[in-house]
């Protein structure tokens, strides 16, 4: 029966199959509790780039916070990028706060109920307007991403790269007659979730629990390692980093970034391009603070971390430099005041934990003398 199967037969069977197995098996999430859009939106936004029970308490944390879409629209910046500090990829967040304006200027405060006007909101792409648009509205929207499509790819063996964009959209008309009436908020909470729990993205696929398995083609071949076909992976860019820990009177010193690019707009302990690892030296270290108008006292320590982003790799340098002065354009603070207010991305927080160690740099109200 199951080798005679073919590949429609294997996809149709999927609606009978995975909407009782999510019933049993979907894990308690927070963002499960009601079918709110808002709820919803936040949820799929930080899970874009971080596994769920990592989102949990972030999750919690931010609608706590900020309860409604109007109070995500008035969040001032800085306490913003608080509330998103560690999940990485800031712009989500800005652009959480750019469509939250959006739907209480523009739309009288009202979540938007078509695919169509979902996707017009900033940082809302096609497989986040599926899943708002299936779960919340019940349309017949599937929502495709890496997981989904490695649940399909296995189910059906089909060896379509996954990264050519036409095999998207082909998957997306082939699940498209799964999403009947009352059922669209299960099929794509069930995909995701199989693709999450089961048919799992590294090491081997659960079969023997997966509601599929029976109906499964790579199951069947024993070939389940064989899918997704992926394009070959980009190299990232290396870049070299002089960080200073430039230190005053036990506060250590963070600047702005600039409005675009990488981390834009978040705090930052100040750093420089070195043209190689060889190149951030303390001399370099003494020049860039230098540079920045310190009045460079003393080298005291030295560190160094790598922090990898998506497209490039910060082998970074850090030299703890104290100063006599604390010059324009740089902002002075202590690690617990910076620990209160000012969002450093992950990128750094090795650096602050660094500083935290060095004598005199404990917050002064905190501090107490051992004799
Ligand atoms: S049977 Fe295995 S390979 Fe097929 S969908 Fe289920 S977990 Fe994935």
């Amino acid at each position: 029966m199951h080798s005679e199967m073919n590949r429609d037969e294997r996809i149709r069977r999927v609606g009978t199959l995975l909407p009782d197995w999510f019933r049993e098996n979907a894990r308690p999430l927070p963002w499960r509790k009601d079918r709110d859009p808002y709820h919803v939106w936040l949820s799929e936004i930080m899970l874009q780039q971080t596994r769920a029970e990592a989102v949990t308490s972030y999750y919690e944390r931010f609608l706590a916070a900020l309860p409604t879409v109007d109070s995500l629209a008035r969040v001032e910046d800085d306490k913003l990028m608080k509330l998103w500090e560690g999940l990485g990829y800031y712009s989500r967040a800005r652009n959480l706060k750019k469509a939250a304006g959006m739907i209480v200027n523009d739309l009288g405060g009202v979540f938007p109920s078509t695919y169509e006007e979902i996707k017009k909101l900033p940082g809302v792409g096609p497989y986040t307007a599926g899943a708002i648009a299936s779960i919340c509205f019940d349309l017949p929207c599937p929502a495709v991403d890496g997981n989904v499509l490695r649940v399909f790819t296995r189910l059906t063996a089909d060896d379509g790269c996954v990264d050519d964009p036409r095999v998207k959209k082909r998957v997306e008309d082939e699940l498209r007659p799964l999403y009947k009436p009352g059922l669209c908020s299960v099929i794509t909470q069930g995909l995701m979730e199989l693709g999450a729990c089961v048919c799992v993205p590294n090491g081997r696929p659960k079969c023997g629990v997966c509601p599929l398995n029976a109906v499964c083609e790579a199951n069947r071949q024993e070939k389940q390692l064989s899918y997704p076909v992926r394009a070959e992976k980009r190299v990232r860019r290396v870049e070299y980093r002089t960080v200073l820990l430039l230190l005053h009177d036990g506060k250590l010193a963070l600047r702005k970034r600039k409005n675009s690019g990488l981390l834009a707009g978040l705090w930052e302990i100040p750093n420089t391009l070195a043209e190689n690892e060889d190149a951030a030296t303390p001399t370099g270290a003494m020049a860039f603070a230098s540079a920045l108008g310190a009045e460079p006292k003393e080298l005291l320590r030295q560190t160094s971390y790598t922090h990898i982003f998506t497209h490039v790799e910060w082998h970074m340098t850090a030299f703890c430099v104290t100063s006599n002065n604390e010059p324009e354009g740089l902002v002075f603070r202590t690690p617990e005041e910076i620990e209160r207010g000012h969002a450093l991305p992950s990128a750094f927080r090795p650096f602050l934990e660094f500083a935290k160690e060095i004598p005199g740099m404990t917050d002064k109200e905190n501090d107490h003398d051992p004799q």
